[in-house]
C-alpha cells in the first residue's frame, strides 16, 4: 500500500512518474538498457538530458540569459561553490580584512549553514537574522552594501517553516537563493536573482542531483585555485559533462517536469498547494492541541511545523510520540519535526495531492479528541 509521506527530504514523488520510471526501468525508449545503465555521453541520453533542460525551462519560465547546471553534491555544496564562485580572492584560503564582502541573512539553520561556509571564502556578513525569536519570521531585508560580490537568501525554510513573503530588491548586487525546497511551488521571478540552487530531493526529483541557474554574466569569476568540479564555468563549458552527471536523476527530474507541465505547470501547482497549506493552517488554527508556531505573514507553503499545545515536556513527549505512531498506523508517515527542533512538521510538497492533506487533517481531528 502506498502512504501519505510527510517527510521533508528525500520525499514523495508523483506516482505516475514512479509507474513511468518502472515501466521503462530495463528498456528506456527502446534502447535494451535501462537509464543507470546508458552512457552519459551517449546518443541515447543526449536527448533526456536536453529534455529535462528544455522542460525546465519552459515550467519556470527561465529567461534565455541563464544557464541551467546539473551538478552534485546537494545544496550543502552550494554553499561553498557561490562564495567561490562569486567572492573569492585570488589568494587561496580565509579572506583578510581587504577581501570581499557578501550579506547574508540567517533565516535559520540552512541559511546560517551557508553564511558560516561563506566565512570560509569572503567576508561574509550576516546582517540580519530571525534567531532572536527562533526563526519564526523573516527579517527585515537589509540594504546590500555597494562593494558586496552578491547578497545570499534562503527563499524557504525548511525545518522552521517560513517563506520569504517577498524577494529583496538587490539593485546591483547578485541576489543568490537556497531553494532547495520551495522550487516548482509557486511562479517565481527568475530575473530577480542572480543565481538559484536546489537539492532535488524535496520537489525535482531523487537525491544526487543539484540544480543550480545562474545569470551568464555570473559565470567566469572564480579563482585560479578553486577545484575544477567547484567552478561553474567548467560545468557551463561542458554542457554539466565535465565528469558523469547523475545520469539517473536527471531522467527522473525530467518525468517530475513533464508531470508538472501537464498539471498546467506553476500556476497549476501554485492553486493545489495554497489550497494544501490552507487545509492544514486552517485547522491548525482552530485546533485545541496543537499550533503553528510561524507568524502568519511568513508561513511556508511547503512545510508545516506544528507543536503541541501542553506545557508539560513528558506529557508533550508522550502525545506527539503517540501521534507519530498511530498516524504511521494510518499510513500517514514521516511527520516528526527536524531532530534539531523537534515538535511535529508536515511536509507537503508538490507530490503530496490534496487527498494526503485532507487525511492528515481528519486524523489529527479525531486524534485530538480522545487525547
Ligand atoms: C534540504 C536542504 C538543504 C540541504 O540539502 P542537501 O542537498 O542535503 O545538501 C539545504 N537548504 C535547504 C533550504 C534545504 O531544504
Amino acid at each position: 500500500m502506498r502512504v501519505y509521506n510527510f517527510s521533508a527530504g528525500p520525499s514523495m514523488l508523483p506516482l505516475e512518474v514512479l509507474q513511468k520510471a518502472g515501466a521503462e526501468l530495463t528498456d528506456a525508449g527502446g534502447t535494451g538498457q535501462s537509464v543507470m545503465e546508458l552512457s552519459h555521453r551517449s546518443k541515447d541520453f543526449k536527448p533526456i538530458i536536453e529534455r529535462t533542460e528544455a522542460l525546465l525551462r519552459e515550467v519556470l519560465g527561465l529567461p534565455p540569459h541563464y544557464k541551467v547546471l546539473f551538478l552534485q553534491g546537494g545544496a550543502s555544496l552550494q554553499f561553498a561553490m557561490v562564495p567561490i564562485n562569486l567572492a573569492a580572492s585570488d589568494a587561496a584560503g580565509a579572506p583578510g580584512a581587504s577581501g570581499p564582502t557578501a550579506c547574508y541573512v540567517d533565516t535559520g539553520v540552512w541559511a546560517s549553514k551557508a553564511a558560516a561556509e561563506g566565512a570560509k571564502y569572503c567576508r561574509a556578513e550576516v546582517r540580519a537574522s530571525s534567531k532572536d525569536r527562533n526563526y519564526t519570521y523573516i527579517p527585515a531585508a537589509p540594504a546590500p552594501a555597494p562593494g558586496d560580490a552578491f547578497y545570499h537568501i534562503t527563499l524557504n525554510n525548511t525545518i522552521t517553516g517560513t517563506m520569504w513573503d517577498s524577494i529583496p530588491d538587490t539593485g546591483a548586487v547578485p541576489l543568490a537563493a537556497d531553494v532547495s525546497s520551495c522550487i516548482l511551488s509557486e511562479p517565481l521571478d527568475v530575473s530577480r536573482f542572480g543565481l538559484l540552487y536546489a537539492g532535488a530531493q524535496k520537489n525535482l526529483g531523487p537525491a544526487g542531483l543539484t540544480l543550480v541557474i545562474i545569470r551568464e554574466d555570473l559565470i567566469g569569476r572564480a579563482p585560479a585555485w578553486a577545484p575544477a568540479m567547484l567552478r561553474y564555468d567548467i560545468h557551463a563549458a561542458e554542457g554539466s559533462m565535465y565528469n558523469t552527471p547523475p545520469c539517473w536523476c536527471i531522467y527522473m527530474t525530467g518525468l517530475v517536469l513533464e508531470w508538472a507541465a501537464a498539471l498546467g505547470g506553476l500556476p497549476a501547482l501554485a492553486e493545489r498547494n495554497k489550497k494544501k497549506a490552507a487545509l492544514l493552517y486552517g485547522y491548525l488554527e482552530k485546533s485545541r492541541l496543537f499550533r503553528s508556531p510561524v507568524e502568519k505573514p511568513y508561513r511556508s507553503l511547503m512545510n508545516v511545523p506544528f507543536l503541541v499545545n501542553e506545557s508539560d515536556a513528558d506529557k508533550r513527549k508522550a502525545i506527539e510520540t503517540r501521534f507519530l505512531s498511530e498516524a504511521a498506523a494510518a499510513g500517514l508517515v514521516n511527520l516528526a519535526g527536524h531532530r534539531l527542533v523537534g515538535g511535529l512538521r508536515a511536509s507537503i510538497y508538490n507530490a503530496m495531492p490534496l487527498e494526503g492533506v485532507a487525511a492528515l487533517v481528519n486524523f489529527a481531528e479525531a486524534f485530538e479528541k480522545n487525547v
